[in-house]
């Protein structure tokens, strides 16, 4: 079934009864070429990559939970391609170039919306710092504007620039970062992936890997065993958890991430803001709801709930940065568990136990990963070989020294 604008109309006169599900519910096979495990943005993704570009349909993902209810669901919908190292920011403007054209690839409104990503900056050095970002971006084909102060002002004037502890200098402005509705990415790779003959399994928990002689040949799960020739693992915040039961530990933690909304306003806020002295930022949804969040909990924990110093911590950030956000109500939190690496980036590589491979490591920025990841890792996936934008994204990188430092966004306490 094709969404289109004729079929809405379509439907609307005539009591909307032609309405198929968006994928179907199978029974799971004994056994398939891939199985996914971890029905997220970028499990989804992935098989709808592996079913279009290189045409290996007999596919499962296996979702302990439902479609949707991991960080997918959860997290604050930014997207941005506005990464320093080489092995990181040619593998983001993919995904970036891959957003552009996402709904019409999968036929789905995903609300996809360009509205820019502002990084505030509040020194010379950090000034110095979003330069050279900026510089770096541009290599890899990106967009970067360097704003002074004024031109700060004149796209976000209600910002703390009369009173501020940390001064407004200027920002790192990139135009075609963003939002996407999250949930609706998932919907979509789903349906794309689900039409070419992929089986989402929903409600099935994978519990343990099947060993032959050292080689991964399948899985168990709450609804029995499935056989497979490759088991992709891509499980975000429970990749620790998972890859424990194949005898793997990863040099991953598991940390809260919350997020909170506001009550609906008027249209304030004209793209993404983030502030450069704190963490905090923000962005305002469609529906008119602040969108904001700040640090991790700074413990680790599976639970998907966060704790109160944070909420405190994150409403401080943005009193200090955008004081009129003190008058609006907070309308609703949550929290995800965020897979932190030890150097704040990914990893998307095969296993030292063959037939098993680990995408994870996304910390709290996944989400704008999401279609480059699902590329990356049905291309190794595919064809047994890194794709060429995450060929640094391997899992012995501590061991060999090649970490991506990007700006110890993992779990290091003394860079946090
Ligand atoms: C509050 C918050 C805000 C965020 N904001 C942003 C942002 O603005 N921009 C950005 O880029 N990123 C953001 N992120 C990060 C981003 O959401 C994640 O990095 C990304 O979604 C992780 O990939 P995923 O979608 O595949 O994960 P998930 O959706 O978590 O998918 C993993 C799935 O694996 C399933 N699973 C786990 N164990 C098993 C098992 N044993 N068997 C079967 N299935 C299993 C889980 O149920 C889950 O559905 C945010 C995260 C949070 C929590």
């Amino acid at each position: 079934m094709r969404y289109s604008a004729l079929k809405i109309l379509k439907e609307g006169l005539s009591g909307n009864k032609g309405w198929k599900p968006a994928w179907r519910e199978p029974e799971p096979k004994t056994e398939y070429d891939v199985v996914i495990v971890g029905g997220g943005g970028h499990g989804l993704a992935t098989a709808h990559y592996l079913a279009k570009e290189h045409n290996i349909t007999n596919v499962a993902v296996l979702e302990k939970g439902w479609v949707g209810s991991g960080n997918v669901g959860r997290n604050t919908t930014i997207v941005r391609s506005n990464y320093l190292l080489p092995g990181n920011q040619p593998f983001y403007e993919l995904s970036m170039k891959l957003w552009e054209g996402l709904e019409q690839d999968f036929n789905y409104n995903a609300m996809v919306s360009q509205r820019g990503v502002l990084n505030l900056c509040h020194s010379d050095a950090q000034r110095d710092a979003y330069i050279r970002r900026g510089n770096g971006m541009r290599m890899s084909g990106a967009d970067a504007v360097l704003l002074d102060e004024a031109g700060v002002k004149e796209m976000c004037p209600f910002l703390n620039f009369d009173n501020a502890r940390f001064p407004i200098k200027g920002g790192l402005w990139q135009p075609r970062g963003g939002t996407v509705r999250h949930d609706a990415v998932a919907w979509g790779y789903a349906r794309g992936a689900d039409s070419r003959g992929v089986d989402i399994l929903q409600q099935c928990e994978v519990t343990g890997f099947q060993m032959d002689n050292g080689t991964c040949v399948g899985v168990y799960t709450s609804r029995g065993s499935i056989k497979a020739k490759k088991v992709a693992v891509c499980v975000a915040g429970s990749s620790s958890r998972v890859m424990e039961k194949a005898g793997l530990r990863l040099p991953i933690e598991s940390h809260v991430l919350q997020a909170f909304v506001s009550e609906g306003l008027k249209p304030v806020i004209p793209g993404v803001v983030t502030f450069g002295a704190g963490h905090f930022y923000i962005s305002q949804s469609d529906k008119g709801g602040l969108v904001f969040g700040g640090d991790i909990d700074g413990y680790n924990s599976y639970a998907q709930r966060g704790n109160l110093p944070v909420v405190e911590d994150v409403c401080e950030g943005g009193m200090a940065v955008m004081p009129m956000i003190g008058r609006a109500r907070l309308l609703r939190m949550w929290g995800g568990i965020m897979d932190m690496s030890m150097d704040g980036s990914p990893f998307i590589d095969k296993t030292d136990v063959p037939g098993l491979y680990f995408n994870g490591g996304w910390c709290y920025g996944g989400f704008k990963a999401t279609p480059a990841s699902g590329w990356c890792y049905a291309h190794l996936l595919a064809t047994d070989t890194p794709h060429e934008v995450a060929t640094a994204m391997r899992l012995d990188r501590f061991m060999t020294g090649r970490m991506i430092d990007e700006k110890g966004m993992g779990a290091q306490p003394n860079l946090h």
